[in-house]
């Protein structure tokens, strides 16, 4: 692992990520350290997150509860994880309790799970919790994120009904397939504006998380503060093939 020669696949493939997000950053303006690159290592072992993290990295993102519960403990705690996939009110204890060093919850998409989540951090007396709303700005279906008119209001709730979270910004998927479009993200980057027009704070304290593989130095030129990045550094997703598991809307997390 000391030998570069020998430095692992998914090390190399994070430099080519960062670099290129950082180019990316510069082209729209910004320095590095205004972009946020979350390693998302849904069905990567542990081993392969270790190598990411030798090579300095230490923000992860996983999709799915039981997952990232198992995972977790098996690795450092400096790790800042995000969970990224749809959350279900009967999983938010275990992955709260599961997961100390979670850093935030990016799928916060109606006001029961944002009011679920409020409590059990008051609960567990946990540090307040960093969340985005996620907007569904692809039309597709109405199932995984709020209509870009319900933005403000559900934004309006997690600040100020919400105590122990932190309204943190706004998070996007874009299609079913995980290609965005430019649209997409300029329909996030219109709700950022209403949301904070609304709520009186400045678009800097609203963060947009939109950005994966195919799409991330676009979505960073176009504004995005935070990607979501998976196979581009870990390779394809590995599942189990008799469990036949995929990644549609109706997989559990
Ligand atoms: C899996 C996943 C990603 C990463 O997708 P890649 O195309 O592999 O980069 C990003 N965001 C979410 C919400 C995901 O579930």
């Amino acid at each position: 692992m000391a030998c570069p020669a020998m430095e692992s696949a998914a090390a190399t493939a994070l430099r080519s990520v960062l670099s290129r997000g950082h180019m990316a950053a510069e082209r729209s303006g910004r320095s590095r350290e205004q972009v946020r690159i979350v390693a998302v290592s849904k069905t990567k072992s542990v081993s392969v997150i270790h190598q990411a993290y030798e090579a300095g990295h230490r923000v992860f993102g996983e999709n799915y509860v039981q997952e990232l519960v198992e995972k977790a403990p098996q690795l450092p705690a400096d790790i800042e994880w995000h969970f990224i996939g749809n959350l279900q009110s009967n999983k938010v204890k275990a992955l709260l309790g599961g997961v100390p060093n979670l850093d935030m919850v990016e799928t916060v998409d109606d006001e029961k799970i944002a009011n679920h989540l409020d409590r059990a951090v008051a609960n567990l007396g946990r540090k307040p919790l960093k969340v985005l709303v996620q907007v569904n700005t692809s039309g597709e279906e109405s199932k995984y994120g709020v209509e870009p008119s319900g933005c403000v209001e559900l934004a309006k709730h997690v600040k100020l009904r919400c105590p122990s979270l932190i309204f943190s910004g706004l998070m996007t998927i874009g299609m079913l397939d995980y290609s965005s479009t430019p649209e997409n993200f300029k329909t996030l980057r219109n709700c950022r504006t209403e949301v904070c027009e609304a709520l009186g704070i400045p678009e800097e304290q609203c963060e947009l998380s939109m950005g994966m593989s195919a799409d991330f130095e676009q979505a960073i030129e176009m504004g995005s503060t935070n990607v979501r990045i998976g196979s581009t550094i870990f390779g394809p997703r590995e599942y189990p093939k008799k469990d036949k598991v995929s990644e549609p809307k109706s997989s559990s997390s």
